[in-house]
């Protein structure tokens, strides 16, 4: 057997379309003992170090006791300005802009000396947060299928890909609606999409995302949003599986709230902020508030994949 001293750390990504629940289910994952879930990694360096946005334990990342932890142990110290912009500059290398090239290859830039050195800062930054959490594995819901081609070049990294599917007339409401964003400067609105680009980006992000994740031959799992509100401890329990830590009870009140602990998540939807009692409840607005004419739009243009995933004509 050949023996390897090098020290791998168990990464649970969390993957899936914007606003298709995976704050929440990263927010129940994080109840497991044995996860910690830390937002979306791959806006640490631009949205957490440059901009300094707020952890969401509410708290400007820069000054929170998690992240000054983590960047000590992984750097020995926060990175500057100039640290922060060349890697996210590196992380920009991995961007969506050729999405449906990711569904036909593995898209991705030549190794450099420049991303060696970015893939060996990630490797030290995730094994920092398993150091500090105490947790066995790392759950990193950044979404990007690009970015989850770039961990697949970091050395050391036990990669798993948990994948998060919401009904795709759902998402395109969601991207619809006027959301104020309590995390931009500025308070500006979290940005809007048009139900046909909503509806485009759910069906390649999430054929890459499968493709991606079947092609690297990585531990995968697929669970829908409205099975996690409807059944989150035995979700829970699937995704904890594949984690590969033992199953653990969920903090739910006997009204189906559920107990959140105060999390250190980078980035992400709004309700990260939340902690405390949080209602478990279908957000199913858009069934009675949706314009016929965008739910049929989406309806049609995720076609086969919206009915591979369980969602019927409705
Ligand atoms: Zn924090």
């Amino acid at each position: 057997m050949r023996s390897d001293p090098t020290p791998t750390t168990r990464v649970l990504y969390l993957a899936g379309w914007g606003r298709s629940g995976s704050t929440l289910a990263e927010s129940l994952l994080d109840q497991v003992p044995d996860l910690v879930g830390v937002g979306e990694i791959k806006f640490l360096w631009e949205r957490g170090l440059q901009q300094n946005r707020r952890c969401s334990c509410g708290t400007p990342l820069r000054s929170c006791d998690f992240w000054v932890q983590v960047l000590k142990e992984a750097f020995g110290g926060i990175p500057g300005d100039a640290e922060a912009g060349r890697l996210d500059a590196a992380s920009r290398r991995f961007r969506t802009r050729h999405l449906p090239g990711l569904l036909l290859r593995s898209a991705g830039p030549p190794d450099t000396e420049e991303l060696r050195w970015y893939f060996g800062v990630l490797r030290r930054l995730y094994a920092a947060v398993a150091e500090v959490s105490g947790a066995k594995v790392v759950v990193d819901s950044s979404k990007f299928p690009s970015y989850l081609t770039a961990l697949l070049r970091v050395p050391g990294l036990d990669l798993r890909v948990a994948h998060i599917v919401r009904d795709p007339r759902a998402v395109a409401y969601s991207w619809q609606r006027l959301k104020h964003d309590p995390d931009a400067p500025n308070g500006a609105l979290m940005p809007r999409m048009h139900p046909g680009f909503t509806a485009l980006y759910w069906s390649a992000w999430n054929l890459a995302t499968e493709r991606i994740a079947r092609r690297a031959g990585l531990p995968y799992f697929r669970f829908r949003y409205e099975d996690l509100v409807a059944d989150p401890a035995g979700t829970v329990r699937s995704v904890t599986r594949l984690s590969g830590v033992p199953e653990a009870e969920l903090p739910l009140d006997g009204r189906g709230e559920l107990l959140v602990r105060p999390t250190h998540q980078v980035s992400g939807n709004p309700v990260r902020f939340r902690s405390g009692a949080v209602p478990l409840r279908l957000d199913d607005e858009w069934t009675t508030r949706m314009p016929s004419r965008h739910r049929y739009l989406t309806g049609a243009v995720t076609v086969p994949l919206r009915h591979r995933y369980g969602y019927r004509d409705s």
